[in-house]
């Protein structure tokens, strides 16, 4: 049993490298090409991001493969497989809801590691990215990667989803996770501007919280930022 639950979080922990690996590889050739000279003298910056991210991903993945060691053999988790499980609707709203779930964690973790005292333990590292690049996605100290790792292996107890829409999930995760901080915004400015848009993250919006710091807290939506008073909008610098 416990070799199995050691190849599992073992083999998590190379799948969230070689997605960041690929994910951050991808946004960051694109960068080169998008922003000619943007990563000229990043470099010991950016082989930083890349040592904190791959520590990441083991905290990431070994919790995330216990769980998923759990759910193949002793039936943990609220994950299902069948498309006729539940109501189609329910196929829509549980990615919404782990989106918001994660989202409020991230808001108010996040807000609190800005406290001067944690700050400098825990939330420095990823604010030492200065400008934050496609590498950064994942470059936190062990600590706030602590936090970030518990919140979907919780979820998939507490929330039913089908297995293709966590994957949904972690997709939008992984490519907002990276492309927020990639230094320049990907969707169109009519989309951004728009009413929508003003309720969701994306480059401009994060870019403003590693200019400023004490603002933009959120992770996808700007609803905790707008209602708590601590969105100062969009950069304008990209
Ligand atoms: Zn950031
Ligand atoms: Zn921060």
């Amino acid at each position: 049993m416990w070799t199995a639950i050691i190849l599992s979080a073992v083999s998590m922990t190379l799948i969230v490298a070689a997605r960041y690996a690929a994910t951050s590889g991808l946004f960051a050739a694109i960068t080169g090409r998008v922003k000619p000279g943007y990563h000229a003298k990043l470099g010991p910056q950016i082989r930083r991001e890349i040592g904190w991210s791959l520590a990441s991903a083991a905290i990431y993945g070994i919790p995330a493969g216990v769980v998923a060691w759990g759910w193949q053999e002793r039936g943990w988790t609220q994950i299902y497989t069948g498309w006729n499980d539940y109501p189609l609707w329910h196929l829509a709203l549980a990615p919404l809801l782990y989106l918001f779930a994660h989202d409020t964690w991230f808001y108010w973790t996040h807000r609190w590691m800005h406290e001067p005292r944690l700050f400098r333990i825990a939330h420095a590292v990823h604010h030492a990215s200065r400008p934050p690049t496609a590498w950064a996605a994942m470059s936190f100290h062990p600590w706030e990667a602590l936090t970030g790792a518990i919140v979907i292996p919780l979820l998939v107890f507490v929330i039913p989803i089908h297995v293709a829409m966590l994957g949904v999930v972690l997709l939008v995760m992984t490519v907002m996770g990276v492309t927020n901080h990639m230094g320049w915004e990907m969707f169109p400015r009519r989309l951004v501007h728009s009413r929508l848009g003003g309720w969701l993250i994306t480059a401009s919006h994060h870019q403003r919280h590693h200019e400023e710091y004490k603002c933009n807290y959120g992770l996808y939506f700007r609803f905790w930022d707008r209602l708590c008073g601590t969105d100062r909008g969009l950069s304008e610098r990209i």
